[in-house]
Formats: structure tokens, sequence, C-alpha cells
């Protein structure tokens, strides 16, 4: 039961945070309550009744029970769950916390009381008679309140963790050394593991709700030191490993610049030199790019490239969907065709031969999909290893990439400006460069929300653009009609608009088709032969077409925020002013939300923001796919203060003691919460 909430061991259990607090040492008399007021309560259930309160609505249920303490009575109602009649039976004691709201209409009957107060949907705990609360876990105190799981009740997951708690506190030991603890006046460990879970101060109720009591900042710093710890130990590896010292003397990157239809951008070069020197250092580089959408990653990565071939190395580029490898490969196939050099593309499809050509050193630029990590895939002499859209990735397929040659350099590539602090969790083992410019000449993309019925102001758009000689991307969320989803899709979709626009050339493309067939259809949408495509998410990221101007987004509020900027940095990407038209159907509250920021900005970073404070930072970078550890106290937005101040001593201790051995238990620690991960570094 512990087990499916991801509780296995003590330390688990101890870690197990309860989501809120209830200051049930207040418990009101029903008399003494008032309007709107959050209350907690505690009676006998004089009845409890299923009714059904809408003549309109027979199905909707509802219970509502009678509750007395004494002092008065007070009605409770709960929606759709039907069994808590049987639950809260006559005579039982509850203790019922919730928000206190004047009743109207049905329950006449119990005016005279209380009870034109009443609450709906409140938290509700029984009371066992018989079982005397010697230790007062239940009531009477500051309450935790746990996520729980079907079949284990609160009360009885309470006692439980309070009995670990009890019986193994004492056996912790804390391994932060206690300078630093005493540096950030933080209370002793064992200490802020009792209070987090059953608090004693009880003026600090608002804190403990939202996670900043002194006891749980303690506990999250001392998670996010470990991580640091880790993040810092993987970095020093790094930096004392001895990589390639790249000598290049420029003659492609020379040539590859003057044919540019364009020069650099100042944040281009910028970064470009930093890469540079960093290449020319004895030691591996592992840095970072961060570039919005557009602000022209790929040329900074292809002269990288070229600098390593330079000096007669290989080097690979690792795109997250077989469209953008494509892609990548047609671009950089036609900018350095003349330059002499051997390029080649290693795919899940498109594999057999090149495989072999990689590993015998014929191929001096190799790009790919996932396909290039996997196993039977060897290089002659990896120099440089460059990973686009690393978001899609994870550390894990980073340091796979890394282990195809010997200590190669790295550079990764991201779109998603995320805040600093993710950045110092998710990035913190690597250096940075931002390019923070975009190419000139580059209009700001008009974006417009649009229901249904404005379907023909979309179609208008559409028209005077292809008018113009540009070109239309419509994506939809689904490639098929499907019994099971009321969306529109992608099939129905292309052969409505061919209805529609019969004078012009409409295409589809989606992830189920065969690659070559895709390629086609990509090469031929590059060439304009194709004036709409119609697509899935698969042209989500990375995807260049300068002269495409209009992106609609069909079911626009099923999409994320960040899907939605990475398609709608689809256009935009030339000299002419773009269209963004997002058609939403019946938007939640939420979605709202979303197509609003969408409109209102076309800044990166600010979408990243608003993505984080919506979605929470678990689910804005899936930590399954970031390969990180877990955290389970800390929070790295509420906590960016802690997080800054974790680093700063994390990496002042590591740069002290390497390898900890004045700390054997601090690094022990370190080894455990990041498991298999660290090792995959060391030996990476
Ligand atoms: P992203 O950073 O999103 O990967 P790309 O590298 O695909 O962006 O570049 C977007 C477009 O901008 C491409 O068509 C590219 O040729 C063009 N581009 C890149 N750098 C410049 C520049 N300095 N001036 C003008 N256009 C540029
Ligand atoms: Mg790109």
């Amino acid at each position: 039961m512990l087990g499916r909430l991801g509780i296995h061991t003590i330390l688990d259990a101890l870690l197990y945070l309860p989501f809120r607090y209830e200051d049930r040492s207040a418990i009101k008399k029903i008399a003494d309550i008032s309007f709107e007021e959050l209350t907690t309560i505690s009676g006998k259930v004089v009845r409890s009744d299923l009714v059904s309160p809408s003549p309109r609505r027979p199905r909707l249920k509802m219970v509502e029970a009678i509750i007395a303490d004494g002092s008065g009575t007070i009605k409770a109602k709960w929606f759709n769950q039907p069994y808590l009649k049987r639950v809260l039976k006559p005579g039982s004691s509850v203790v019922l916390h919730g928000a206190v709201k004047y009743g109207f209409g049905s329950g006449k009957v119990f005016l005279r009381d209380a009870a034109c107060f009443e609450m709906v949907n409140p938290e509700y705990e029984l009371l066992d008679d018989n079982e005397a609360d010697t230790d007062q876990i239940h009531t009477g105190r500051i309450v935790p309140i746990y996520r729980s799981t079907e079949g284990l009740s609160q009360k009885q997951l309470r006692t439980i963790l309070y009995t670990i708690l009890h019986s193994t506190a004492s056996t912790l030991s804390d391994h932060v050394p206690a300078t630093i603890i005493k540096a950030y006046n933080f209370p002793a460990l064992r200490e802020s593991i009792h209070n987090v879970h059953f608090p004693t101060d009880p003026s600090s109720l608002e804190e403990l709700n939202r996670g900043i009591s002194p006891y749980h900042q303690r506990l999250a710093f001392n998670e996010l030191f470990t991580l640091q710890l880790g993040l810092a130990a993987i970095k020093k590896g790094e930096a004392t490993e001895k990589g390639i010292s790249f000598a290049p003397d420029g003659r492609f990157t020379r040539q590859l610049l003057q044919r540019l239809p364009f020069t650099l951008t100042a944040a281009q070069e910028r970064v470009f030199d930093e890469i540079h020197t960093d290449m020319q250092r004895p030691r591996a580089m592992n840095r970072l790019i961060q570039g919005d959408v557009g602000s022209g990653k790929t040329i900074v990565a292809l002269l990288s490239m070229l600098a390593a071939v330079e000096c007669g190395y290989q080097a690979a580029l690792m795109a997250p969907t077989e469209i953008l490898a494509e892609q990548h490969f047609i671009t950089i196939h036609r900018l350095i065709e003349d330059l002499g050099l051997r390029i080649h593309l290693l795919t899940g499809s498109q594999r057999n031969k090149n495989v072999e050509i990689i590993a015998s050193g014929n191929a001096d630029i190799v790009v790919g999909t996932h396909a290039l990590i996997q196993e039977g895939v060897s290089f002659n002499r990896l120099g440089l290893a460059v990973v686009d859209e690393q978001h899609r990735f994870g550390v894990m397929q980073r340091a796979l990439l890394r282990k195809k040659g010997q200590n190669p350099d790295i550079l990764v590539m991201t779109a998603t400006p995320i805040p600093r602090t993710l950045a110092l969790t998710l990035y913190g083992d690597l250096d940075y460069s931002i390019i923070d410019e975009l190419p000139p000449n580059r209009s700001p993309i008009i974006t417009k929300l649009v229901s249904e019925s404005q379907r023909e102001q979309v179609h208008a758009t559409m028209k005077d653009e292809i008018s113009k000689g540009r070109q239309v991307y419509v994506v939809y969320p689904i490639i098929e009609e499907s019994e099971k989803i009321d969306l529109k899709d992608a099939v129905t979709g292309k052969e409505r608009l061919q209805r529609r626009f019969h004078e012009f050339n409409t295409s589809l493309i989606h992830g189920k088709m065969k690659p070559l067939q895709r390629e086609e259809i990509m090469a031929e949408f590059k060439k304009g032969g194709i004036h709409i495509l119609v697509s899935t998410t698969v042209i989500e990221v990375g995807v260049d077409v300068p002269n495409a101007t209009v992106m609609v987004i069909i079911h626009a509020e099923r999409f994320g925020l960040s899907q939605l900027h990475q398609l709608r940095g689809r256009v935009g990407r030339g000299g002419s002013q773009s269209y963004c038209m997002l058609l939403s159907y019946h938007p939640s509250e939420d979605a709202r939300k979303r197509l609003h920021v969408m409109v209102e900005t076309t800044d990166g970073f600010r979408i990243a923001e608003e993505d984080l404070l919506i979605r929470g930072p678990g689910e804005f970078f899936g930590t399954r796919q970031s390969g990180l550890p877990d955290l389970k106290v800390a929070d790295v937005q509420r906590d960016a203060r802690l997080l800054e101040a974790a680093r700063k001593e994390a990496f002042a201790l590591i740069e002290d003691d390497p390898r900890l051995e004045k700390y054997p238990a601090l690094r022990e620690s370190i080894e455990d919460f990041w498991g298999r991960k660290l090792e995959l570094f060391k030996t990476a």
C-alpha cells in the first residue's frame, strides 16, 4: 500500500511530507462559526441522506449530513460521493474542515439552528471513539494531511508515519557540514523531520502550508545541496578529465562564413567565440547553447563542427526527430557541399551502410537521431558531439553520446529558455552560452485567437499570404479521425483544405509516413512547390522554412505553452510579416490562460516562465526525461534562494575536497541520492 505512494524505505517515509496542515488545535463551536471562514468543527453525525438536489440533473447525487456538537448543528454536503452515506453513520464522531457558506434552497427544516450555514465538500475525518487518541496526533493540534491512496485512510497513514517517525528519527544522522548549518542558522535535521510532520509551533501554520517553515527549508536545503554536490562532482570530474585540445586552422569555417547569405549576429559570433576558446582547452567541453526559436543556433553548431573536422576529427549532430535530422542533413549538405567534406545521415530508418562508413572514419559529419547512440554504432574519431533540442533528450542520452568517442567535446542546444533556477538544476554541470539576439529584420509574429465561426478569417489570411508567394502550415493534434476522442484530424483537414483551396497545392505530413515520402514532402515544401502543409506536431521543433509565414493551429487549446511557442517558431524566420492563428474549441480556463499568454508575448523567456507557473517544475521538465534525481521536498521555484545557496556551498566544498575525502558519510548519501546516474558520469 505504501509502495503505491512511492514509499519503499524508511527515508522515503520520513520525506513523505504532508501536502497541507490543518489547525485542529482550534476547533470551533458550531454556534460560533461565521460565513466564508475556513473552519474546523468536530461533532457527531445526526443523520445522513443521499439526495438528488436537482430535478433537472437526476443523476447528480449528493450526500447531506447534519452534524451537532452541543452548541448547534450545521449541514454538510458532498457531491458525487454517494458512498459517504455509509461512511458517515449517525452517531459517529467526525472532524470537518472547510469553508462555511450560506445554504439556500432545500433543507429549510434545519433553518432554525445555525444551519443556514453549510459546508460544501469539506474534508472529513472520522474519529474513533473507542480508541483514545493518547498522542493526540489526529486532533487538538496542527495535523498533517498527506496524499493518500485508495484503501488507506488519512488516519491510518498518519498513524503509520507517526510510528515510523518515532521509532527511527533518532537514528538519523546529519551529513551536512556543521559550518554550513551554522552559517544559515538551520534547525537540526531530526527536529526538522519531526516538525514537518507533527508541528509543535501553532503560530507557523501559514509557513507550514506554503512549505517554507524553517524545518521545510532545512530539508529542502539538504536535498538541493545533495543534488548540487552531485552536479559539482560531475563538473569537477569533467574539468579534470583530459579532453581533446583542438587547434583548428579556420579553413572550413572561413569558407562557410563567406558563402552564407547573411552575416552572423553579434550574439552568434560571441557564442561561437566562447565555443572556439573552449574547444582549444585541453579538457572536455560541456556547454549549453540557449537561444530562442529562430535565433540561429544551427549555424553556430555547424561552425563548431567544422572546427573539429579541420583537426581531423568527426563531428556528430543529434536531433530528436527524423524530420529534423533530415532537414539538418539537407541544410548542412547544401552549405558545405563543395568543401569536399563527407556528410552522412543516420536515423532509425536509414542505418545500414552508413553505420560502417561512420565506424571506418569515412564520414566527417554525421547527422542523426537517437540512432546515433544505439549499440553497434561507433565512430572512428568522434571529436565533437552536438545535441539539438536538448530538452527532448535527457542527461543519460548526452552521456551515451559522449561515450561514442574518447572524451569528445559536447555541445547541447535548447530553445527552451528556462528560468535561471531551473537551469541550475537541470544544466548545473554545464557551461552556458546564450544567443540573446534574433537575426535582423524579423518583425514580431502577429498572433490571433479565433474560434470555429471565424474560420473564414483564417482562410482569408491564408489566401492573402499564398497569393504573395508565401506558404502556410496547418497543424492538427491527431493524424486520423478517432472514435475515442472528438478532435479534428489532419487527414480530414487536408481533404477539406484541398477542396476549399483547389487552386493551391496542399500536402499532408505526419509521423506515421515512410521517411522517404516525408523527406520528399519536406523537400517539396522547402522548394515552394507546396502551398499548404497540413501536419501533426512532427514539425514542432527545428523545422526551418523561412518562406512560410502562416501557422494555423487547430485545437490550440490542446497544446501546452512551450509546444505552442515552438510551433509558432516555425514561422517568422524570414524577413516577412508572419501570422499565427490559434483556433480553439471550448477552451478550459487554463487553456484560455495559455492562449492569452501566446497573444501577449513572443518572448520565449516569458512564455517559459508562465508555463512553469501553470504546470509546475515537475511537469515542465519531466524528471524522467531530464534524468535527474527526483526532488521530494524542494521546489526549485519556491526555494530559488535556497537553491542558489546550496549551489554555492556545494561547489565550494567540491572545489576544496573534490572526492569528499573528509566527508565519507556525505559522499555516501550523494551516491544514494544520485544512484546509478552518477556512476554513468564517472565512467563516461
Ligand atoms: P534555431 O535557433 O531555432 O535552431 P535556425 O538555426 O534554424 O534557428 O535559424 C533560423 C533561420 O535563421 C534559418 O533560416 C537561418 O538560416 C537563419 N539565420 C541564422 N542566422 C542568421 C543571421 N545571422 N542572419 C540572418 N538569418 C539567419
Ligand atoms: Mg534549431
